[in-house]
């Protein structure tokens, strides 16, 4: 259901690995379509509470799309916001790349 946990879980497994596959140095049509991905990503996000509330935080805190990295450290910035929420343990995001790009186990 859109609700559980193992779509939350696919859904950044996804989002996380799209930042890891992003360019070092995006073009500006590359940053383009990353930007509009997440956005259109916000709306359709189909738990709907959860898509409400991170529309809500990409209204405060803009996607960063300039480097992999710093699109990586965003959204690393964005799943904390979450784990806040739901009262689990922040991540380290300076580990962000060796977690999902690099290969570390969970
Ligand atoms: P998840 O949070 O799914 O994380 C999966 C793995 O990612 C972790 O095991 C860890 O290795 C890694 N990880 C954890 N934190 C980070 C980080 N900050 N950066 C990089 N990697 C990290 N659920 C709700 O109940 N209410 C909500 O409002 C809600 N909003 C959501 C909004 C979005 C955009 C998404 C994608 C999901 C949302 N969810 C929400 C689902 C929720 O975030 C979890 O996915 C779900 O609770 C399952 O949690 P989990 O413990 O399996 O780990």
């Amino acid at each position: 259901p859109p609700d559980s946990p193992q779509l939350g879980r696919a859904t950044w497994t996804l989002l996380h690995s799209i930042a890891a596959s992003y360019p070092s140095s995006p073009t500006p049509t590359q940053q383009s379509e990353i930007t509009q991905f997440m956005s259109l990503f916000s709306k359709l996000y189909p738990c709907w509470v959860c898509a409400e509330d991170f529309q809500k935080y990409m209204a405060k805190d803009k996607v960063r799309v300039g480097s992999r990295d710093e699109f990586g450290k965003w959204l690393c910035e964005a799943h904390n916001e979450v784990n806040r929420k739901l009262g689990k343990k922040e991540f380290d995001c300076g580990l962000w790349e060796e977690r999902w790009r690099t290969g570390r186990k969970d």
